[in-house]
């Protein structure tokens, strides 16, 4: 079942000359034979025993590589090779995996704490055969060292490893790290590659020359001989779901290969998705925690801003705290969620927001002619003027991340501050080269989308700011307060992992809000608690199984009537309800009108059968079936 359906593409589009290629000439290389076994090092030296695991982090080395890397000089390697520990081969030169970044030339020296020894401990009793574990670790507990030494001990058992992570250009030390230990064993997948570069790297794992695997989604795919690990990184992310067609979740889908192929699954979070939370809970995954920063660094202190009594968007808290950090020459990081925002209205006093009273979601605001619309069942009410709670003035709400950047620069003049979203900064290229920038002290305030929250390790940020943290909990979505927990939860993960305990500040018209309350106390379980509660009451996933419909078309009239037809059409089991259909939140995109409806069942075959009628397309109107949406939108 390896579709990955570039690959297949790739491997009838190649020219030949391109499927093969020439070899280089080889050279001898330096390795340490398979059969020594651990016991063996015992009558070595310490400086011999420190070359041998500089071989077995690196791989083969040539004898020039190990004087530089290690500074061993070549007495001490004929030394070795003359007792049989070490051997040395001829080997074509690797070629260094595209998005070389340089190898750091250092072994790191690491003492692991005691947390994750026995989560190593744990796991890796596993390897060879089929578990799933939720490792729930706090932001900078070291979860990604304990994905290293799971698959340093799944490679010492002659198996593959697979590391998904969400988004590869964003995470540059993440690659440095796993090249330091694992070398030219390493081979990476992601959407960044050309044909030619994805094709070699296919091929090197096909072979078995690159048994660790690291890579974003369609990664789940690779063809990796005896695979014993799939390390699902950062799980709750929407990343891993693939919203074209073929639609699939790669963190579902390597649960389901690890069963296939008897291998051992790690699901790693800081802020675990409900789906996975439950499973653990359940008992259907093993739950292993990691509950301590490494070393002595503190997970960071919290405030909450209640903007009702804030007279400028950025509150006295926020603007303090951060020149404090600036002038210390310490990094900020200001986060305002404004992807996927659809319009609402709120009352500018007391935060009060129009809710369907079918559906306990927030309603979207639309301009022609005003009018409030729930994108989940179609309801719809007039805009009031006045809240009904305190008859303050209703507005609507949207600020994006250019205002704010140009907002921040005034406030702090002189300073350098840095805008990174996918729209502006040209792209991943883009986003990489800014986060090289902050690296390299050139950006003293970042501003972002919430990809500035994602997976970073910069010591130098010890401030964080949420500019509207309202903004992402008044999507009309049900895993709105979900998304919220987590992105706090991740943002304030990225301040202080220095020295330096970090600060963050959450500016809100909600404070009240759990979610808000939740992140506040990075307690994530009890964040867990309370919205599986809610989700068990309102009837959400992870407690049924959602599908979502999607109609589009250019005409109106035509996307509605289909979409009321295919509604009528799926109203035949009691076992599966259909809610809809009504316009998409996004009810216009490019030129199409689009329109949903969502079946919720406690049975996925019962959805299966029904969904088995509904056509691809229908009187010009295309139509889309989405298992277990991400989107709602
Ligand atoms: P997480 O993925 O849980 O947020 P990381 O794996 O990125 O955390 O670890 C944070 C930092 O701590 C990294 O720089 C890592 O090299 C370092 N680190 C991890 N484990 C240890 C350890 N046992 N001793 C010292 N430093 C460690
Ligand atoms: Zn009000
Ligand atoms: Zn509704």
């Amino acid at each position: 079942y390896y579709l990955e359906p570039m690959g297949l593409f790739i491997k009838a589009a190649l020219p030949p000359s391109l499927r093969g290629g020439s070899k280089p000439a080889s050279i001898k290389r330096v390795v340490v034979p398979t059969d020594a076994g651990e016991g063996k090092d015992a009558d070595l030296t310490k400086r011999q025993k420190e070359l041998i695991e500089l071989l077995r982090s690196q791989g083969p080395l040539s004898r020039k590589e190990l004087a530089q890397l290690g500074g061993f000089s070549s007495s001490i390697v004929k030394r070795m090779l003359h007792k049989g520990v070490l051997r040395e081969e001829d080997r074509a030169p690797e070629h260094l995996s595209p998005v070389s970044s340089p190898v750091p030339h250092k072994v790191e020296e690491i003492r692991l704490t005691e947390g994750q020894e026995e989560a190593i401990d744990v796991m890796g009793k596993s390897l060879g055969g089929y578990c799933t574990f939720l490792l729930y670790g706090v932001t900078g507990s070291g979860k990604t060292e304990v994905y290293l030494q799971l698959c340093a001990m799944t490679l010492r058992k002659g198996m593959g490893a697979l590391v998904l992570v969400p988004e590869i250009s964003l995470t540059p030390h993440y690659i440095s790290r796993f090249r330091s230990r694992f070398a030219e064993k390493v081979a990476l997948l992601h959407s960044g590659l050309s044909v030619s570069e994805r094709w070699r790297e296919w091929e090197r794992i096909r072979r078995g020359e690159a048994p660790v695997v690291v890579g974003t989604r369609s990664a789940v795919f690779a063809p990796i001989p005896n695979v014993g690990l799939l390390v699902v990184d950062e799980e709750h992310d929407t990343s891993y779901k693939q919203e074209t067609r073929p639609r699939y979740n790669a963190r579902d889908l390597a649960v389901w290969r690890g069963q296939l192929e008897n291998a051992t699954v790690v699901l790693g979070s800081a802020t675990p998705s409900l789906e996975s939370y439950l499973n653990a809970c359940n008992g259907k995954y093993t739950l292993v925690e990691l509950t301590e920063r490494v070393g002595d660094a503190k997970l960071p202190e919290i405030m909450v801003v209640d903007m009702k009594y804030e007279k400028a968007p950025i509150s006295r808290v926020l603007l303090e705290t951060m020149e404090e950090a600036v002038e210390n020459g310490e990094n900020a990081l200001l986060l305002l969620n404004r992807r996927g925002y659809a319009p609402f209205l709120m009352c500018s006093l007391c935060g009060w927001v129009p809710k369907c009273p079918n559906c306990d979601i927030s309603l979207t605001y639309h301009r022609l002619p005003p009018l409030l619309v729930c994108h989940h069942c179609g309801h719809t009410e007039a805009p009031a003027d006045l809240c009904p709670e305190c008859d303050g003035e209703m507005r609507i709400v949207g600020r994006g991340t250019q205002k704010l950047a140009e907002e921040i620069s005034k406030l702090l003049p002189g300073k350098v501050v840095a805008r990174m979203d996918l729209d502006s900064s040209g792209g991943r290229g883009g986003v990489w080269r800014v986060l090289q920038k902050l690296e390299n002290g050139e950006i003293e305030v970042l501003v972002g989308t919430q990809m500035v929250a994602k997976g970073h390790h910069y010591p130098s940020i010890t401030v964080g700011g949420v500019v509207f943290a309202d903004m992402g909990l008044r999507m009309p979505d049900f895993r709105a307060p979900e998304r919220t927990f987590q992105l706090l939860t991740q943002l304030a993960g990225r301040t202080g992992r220095g020295e330096k305990r970090g600060r963050v500040v959450i500016q809100t018209f909600l404070p009240e809000h759990y979610s808000i309350q939740w992140a506040k106390k990075q307690d994530f379980k009890g964040f867990a608690e309370k919205e599986l509660r809610m989700r068990r009451a309102f009837g959400y996933p992870p407690f049924i199984h959602l599908t979502r419909v999607l109609f589009s078309g250019k005409n109106e009239e035509k996307v509605r009537t289909v979409a009321e037809e295919v509604a009528v059409s799926l109203c035949t089991d009691a076992k599966v309800e259909v809610l809809g259909p009504a316009p998409a939140p996004f009810s216009k995109l490019r030129g199409r009108v689009r329109w949903h409806l969502l079946l919720k069942s406690g049975s996925r075959v019962a959805v299966t059968r029904l969904l088995e009628g509904v056509p691809l397309r229908a009187k010009g109107v295309s139509i889309e079936i989405d298992r277990d949406p991400y989107s709602l939108m």
